[in-house]
């Protein structure tokens, strides 16, 4: 995700955080000083932190009980993501999937109670009573909020995961929990709008209601391509092996010796330990000045891998798209560690145009 760092791994799985999560922890720590001191407010914040980690976590692990690994959790200005490797094979997995984030935070909020009771009944610092009963409220507003039934919220998917049950059509039913997003999405607009005239703070309210609403028109869309793409693995479209030149190469060289570069018209640019530093693509090298090619080398050309999507060869093609980087729309094929491959924007662009005919 563009704009995030990787923090560490829990339980094997990548946790990053998105710049727009030290605005919120701002406003929100802003907040709760003004009322408990820094101290009791930085308890509160690292509460809300865990919360929504145990939150994503409750999704990855029951995904993971059903076979579906999760590829990283971001948490951002509206909470988490847990963003899932391929989609639940059943209903029933996808209903449970999307359960178990809402049941962790009414856990969490349980648990902040019996902490907020027995602070108090041990004559603990007011201060942290306090904390707790503002996790206990936090955490029960998670569940309810992300029990709302409208795509993308956890509501949504259990939504999806029931009519699915019903019908047996999985993109028919993703298409009625976006119809659903949409309407959820215009209430929670409509409250928000309705706070803010009566002088209440209700535009991060009304901006959350429009977020959702836009997803949910997104994922409608989105939904006949997939419907499109169903059974399309991204090795079906891959470039295996992709050329790899030595860092110290110059843009020269690497042109007169472009016919190594194959029908993916790119190359893996491989410093001096072995390992990859990033691609360069044909384009790019012509793109350089003709009386600077001696002098400039690949190792200053070369986009980082993090610029690109990546996929393993297994994944659903449908999975990867909106993984994709708007302005550099390649996808890097990996198996673990190992660069296999890549799909380049024109067989993508391709493969897309005829789903969009056949579907
Ligand atoms: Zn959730």
């Amino acid at each position: 995700v563009p704009g995030s760092f990787k923090i560490g791994r829990i339980a094997g799985i990548p946790v990053e955080l998105h710049w727009s999560l030290g605005f919120a922890a701002l406003l929100v720590g802003g907040n709760l000083a003004v009322g408990l001191g820094p101290a009791f407010a930085l308890a509160g914040l690292l509460l809300l932190f865990g919360s929504v980690l145990a939150h994503e976590f409750a999704h990855a692990l029951v995904a993971r009980r059903y076979g579906v690994g999760t590829q990283r959790i971001t948490l951002w200005l509206l909470g988490g993501v847990a963003q899932l490797r391929s989609e639940p094979t059943t209903p029933r997995a996808a209903g449970f999937i999307a359960a178990a984030g809402p049941l962790a935070s009414l856990a969490v909020a349980a648990a902040s109670v019996g902490a907020a009771v027995a602070t108090a009944g041990l004559d603990g610092p007011s201060g942290l009573v306090s904390v707790f009963a503002w996790s206990t409220a936090i955490n029960a507003l998670l569940a309810v909020f992300n029990l709302l039934p409208g795509a993308p919220l956890d509501g949504g998917r259990i939504l999806a995961a029931v009519r699915w049950g019903r019908h047996g059509d999985r993109f028919r039913a993703d298409t009625e929990a976006g119809t659903a997003g949409q309407v959820v999405g215009a209430i929670v607009v409509m409250v928000g709008v309705w706070l803010i005239l009566q002088g209440y703070g209700g535009i991060a309210i009304a901006v959350t209601g429009l977020f959702i609403y836009m997803s949910a028109v997104a994922e409608k869309r989105a939904a006949p391509l997939r419907r499109s793409l169903e059974g399309v693995r991204v090795g079906d479209l891959t470039w295996f092996g992709v050329a790899r030149a030595r860092a110290d190469t110059d843009a020269e060289t690497m042109l007169w010796q472009r016919g190594r570069l194959g029908g993916a018209q790119v190359v893996a640019v491989e410093q001096p330990d072995g390992s990859l530093a990033g691609l360069v693509e044909e384009q790019k090298l012509w793109s350089v000045p003709e009386e600077q090619r001696r002098s400039v080398r690949l190792a200053s050309l070369a986009v980082p891998f993090s610029r690109y999507a990546q996929a393993s060869p297994d994944e659903p093609l449908s999975q990867v798209l909106a993984r994709l980087h708007p302005l550099s729309p390649w996808v890097t094929v990996w198996r673990g560690d190992t660069l296999v491959g890549v799909i380049t924007p024109e067989a993508l662009k391709r493969r897309l145009e005829h789903a969009a005919h056949t579907g």
